[in-house]
């Protein structure tokens, strides 16, 4: 598994994401243990908000890491609602109670909201501070929205980003990338659509004997300075993701990537889900 620095920890450069986990009772037992398999197998780092399933999702990561909060680096986010000097802190307290720990490790502003960024700011290096969380980010920032940030000690931007939503390439990425700043790619698989069918990622899935999520994957963190945080509820696809993190593309599928998913030649408006 490849790894990286993020909030100067070492992390892997695949994660697990767990968007949608924690809604549906009867898959709560499934969902623990992917993330427990996940973790066994390498993809330590954790992404979850207080926005999925309203909390349930934390409390699944929170069950999944019960005993091996040591080996887990964990990212959550707060809703762009509860940003304020104010509502930050009591947002962390409810997150800290579900996720089950004294400390969450990297604390993201979900998107920007109705909140001026240097009052959310403000309440992250007060929890910082207090020992609530290790190091805070944000997520959904373009540009001119890390610019606006003057500096502070932000340690990532999570943004959308995968072989058929490369706008980031044109400006944000490499702006990040001159900075040091992590990127954390969320929809890495472009949420198991279209993207995981199309002909040329299957081609070079073939050469290698891998799967076309798993030639996604190994795209979307080709560089150093990107993490991918795919979200896999099947045991399989936990497995196949750990072991995308070995997986290096060579000059000619990278060739054939860009070939069929263009890069962007121009600034393109930061695309979201
Ligand atoms: P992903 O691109 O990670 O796709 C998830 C889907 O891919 C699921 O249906 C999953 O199936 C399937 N899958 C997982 N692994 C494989 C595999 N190896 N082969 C085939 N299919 C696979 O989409 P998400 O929207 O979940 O994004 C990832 C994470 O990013 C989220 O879970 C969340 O943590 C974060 N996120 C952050 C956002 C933000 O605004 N900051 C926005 C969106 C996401 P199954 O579960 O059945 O295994």
């Amino acid at each position: 598994m490849r790894t990286l620095k993020l909030a100067g920890s070492n992390v892997p450069a695949i994660g697990q994401g767990t968007w949608y986990m924690g809604e549906d009772p009867a898959q709560r037992d499934r969902e623990v243990a992917a993330l427990q398999q996940g973790i066994e197998l390498g993809l330590t780092l954790i992404d979850t908000a207080e926005m999925y399933a309203e909390g349930g999702a934390e409390t699944v990561v929170g069950e999944a890491i019960a005993g091996r909060r040591d080996q887990v680096f964990l990212v959550s986010k707060v809703y762009p609602h509860n940003a304020s000097l104010k509502g930050v802190p009591a947002a962390c307290e409810r997150s800290l109670r579900r996720l089950g720990t004294d400390c969450i490790d990297l604390y993201l502003l979900h998107w920007r909201g109705q909140h001026a960024l240097e009052e959310t700011v403000e309440a992250f290096e007060r929890l910082r501070e207090t020992g609530k969380i290790r190091r805070w980010g944000v997520s959904n920032f373009d540009v001119d929205d890390l610019i606006e940030l003057d500096n502070a000690d932000c340690a990532t931007n999570q943004v959308l980003y995968n072989p058929s939503q490369r706008g980031i390439e044109f400006d944000l990425l490499p702006w990040s990338q001159a900075r040091g700043l992590p990127t954390m790619a969320y929809c890495p698989l472009a949420q198991a659509g279209k993207l995981l069918g199309h002909p040329v990622l299957s081609r070079i899935a073939e050469r290698h004997g891998v799967t076309p999520a798993q030639v996604s994957l190994a795209w979307v963190t080709r560089e150093d300075g990107v993490i991918a945080i795919p979200k896999a509820v099947s045991p399989e696809h936990v497995r196949m993701n750990a072991a995308a993190g070995d997986l290096v593309l060579d000059a000619e599928d990278l060739a054939a990537i860009d070939q069929a998913f263009a890069a962007p030649t121009r600034k393109q408006r930061l695309a979201m889900v």
